[in-house]
């Protein structure tokens, strides 16, 4: 290890920055946050630092450097655009065995900054040793995208607590059995969502019950099959429309606590690679045809993960409040006592029309945007003289079986066939296919091109501007596409 990673406490305590321009006003506003005293020595201020010397809030000696500028001061950073200015600053420290940072120059810097996540009061600082800042700018994305926006909360409510515990459970290993179920249960989920109160109320019911030796049986909920009864929770999350990198943050991070995962057929692998490795996964897709899962027996395996203690992710395509019956499932849920979170995911629409490009309203040409599913019976019912009239865009959720007798509808209905349609086939997945035509030709494009499931119909003018993702990028005029017209 060639730098040791450190917290320092600079409240009341005096930092020096040499310089005045932008980069020197990067690290002020961070030594601000940590409630330094900042004295910042430059013969001129950047407009964005004055502000700070107006309020008051640095010292501002208008001077080039000078070694007794370091009066008082415990830290150091040379951040001028003056290589022989920097060079001063860090020998003026290192005779006075001040630490000093010199922006870009390891060489002469004898502390570097990290890279930072803050989730005050959680901070993760990430270094490489002089070696790449790039890469640990990298490495903190990720660790961005990972660690929930709330754990800084968490972090204060165990705080909050922590006297508490400490007295209530004077057994070291008790107490360490305590925090680790804690931060591993609903509790921590219920932060994590922004339910404080309701958190706050459990960890009082939670701690008494471990006072009482009721709830220290068990370790952490880790293995699939070991949950504590009445700890249970299920988390009811949208995968999107297929490519992984369209699930939300709270779906990635949800998807790494839970125990068992129970998943649809429209999710792919590489959405189920983003769940936990050592998670149970339970299929429980409706294949037609096929035997399936009742949605009876989907109920039923929910209840029975959930009363076995266990963090319950129910992992469906899209989003899980279109299309895809999650306001059943929360009913039986909720009418059980287990907890829900609900978690949004990107309707296949939304994916849809995003990767062939097709904006679903646009001035003049869509006021409006119908999402319908022509699956099931409900199809007879839908008001299909509405979903033919213009100036609109219709999204249909269909089996592609269904295509020819859609189409027939909305033509019965005064669409006329020269309305633009397009077919977005297993849409942001690597294999997506767009197909453009009109209302007239789409039918028999689909049978043609052997369009399979998962697909989605887009009919209205924006249509015509369906084109295949990669073409998209490359910006190729929208009649490269396969156009029936
Ligand atoms: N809850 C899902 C919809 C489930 S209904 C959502 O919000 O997206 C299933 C239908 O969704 C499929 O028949 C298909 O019409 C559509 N669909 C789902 N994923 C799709 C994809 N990747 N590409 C195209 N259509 C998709």
């Amino acid at each position: 290890m060639d730098y040791l990673p450190i917290f320092l406490d600079l409240a009341t305590r005096r930092v020096l920055v040499v310089g005045g321009g932008a980069v020197a006003a990067r690290k002020v506003e961070l030594l601000l946050k940590a409630h330094a005293l900042v004295r910042v020595v430059a013969p001129e201020l950047h407009p964005e630092l004055a502000p700070y010397r107006d309020a008051g809030r640095i010292e501002h000696i208008a001077a080039p450097f000078e070694p007794q500028h370091f009066e008082d001061v415990v830290l150091a950073i040379a951040a001028t655009d003056r290589p022989d200015v920097n060079r001063a600053v860090a020998a003026a420290g290192a005779a006075l065995r001040v630490f000093v940072n010199v922006v870009d120059d390891v060489g002469a810097s004898s502390c570097i900054m990290p890279a930072i996540v803050d989730r005050s009061p959680v901070i993760v600082a990430v270094g490489t040793g002089a070696h790449s800042p790039t890469l640990a700018r990298r490495v903190r994305a990720q660790l961005e995208a990972f660690l929930p926006e709330r754990l800084g909360e968490l972090a204060r409510l165990a705080g909050r607590a922590r006297e508490r515990v400490r007295r209530a459970l004077p057994d070291v290993q008790r107490r360490r059995q305590f925090w680790d179920r804690l931060f591993a249960g609903r509790i921590a989920s219920q932060v994590l969502v922004g339910q404080e109160a309701a958190a706050e109320a459990l960890l009082e019911e939670e701690l008494a019950a471990a006072v009482s030796g009721a709830a220290v049986s068990g370790a952490a909920v880790s293995g699939a099959v070991s949950g504590e009864p009445g700890r249970g929770e299920v988390y009811l999350i949208g995968a999107g429309p297929g490519d992984p990198d369209l699930l939300t943050l709270r779906a990635q991070q949800l998807l790494q606590q839970a125990d068992v995962v129970l998943y649809d057929r429209l999710v792919g692998e590489a959405v189920l690679d983003r769940v936990r490795r050592d998670a149970l996964r339970v299929f429980v897709g409706k294949q037609t045809g096929r035997h399936r899962v009742t949605q009876e027996r989907i109920h039923a395996l929910l209840l029975e993960y959930a009363a076995r203690g266990l963090r319950v992710a129910r992992l469906k395509g899209g989003d899980p409040f279109v299309f895809a019956r999650g306001g059943e499932e929360i009913d039986i849920l909720r009418r059980a006592g287990v907890p829900v979170i609900v978690v949004p995911g990107i309707t296949a629409a939304l994916g849809a029309a995003a990767s062939a490009g097709v904006p679903l309203t646009q001035r003049g040409l869509a006021q409006a945007v119908t999402l319908v599913t022509a699956m099931g019976e409900g199809a007879e019912a839908l008001d299909w003289r509405a979903l033919a009239a213009p100036l609109q865009t219709v999204v249909v959720y269909m089996g592609v079986a269904q295509l020819p007798r859609i189409v027939e509808r909305l033509l019965d209905h005064g669409a006329p066939p020269t309305r633009p349609a397009a077919i977005i086939e297993r849409a942001t997945l690597p294999a997506e296919r767009v197909i453009a035509g009109t209302l007239a030709t789409i039918a028999e494009q689909a049978r043609t091109a052997q369009v399979g499931s998962p697909a989605l119909l887009i009919v209205g003018e924006v249509a015509t501007r369906a084109c295949q993702a990669q073409a998209l990028g490359q910006s190729l005029p929208p009649t490269a596409v396969q156009r029936g017209v």
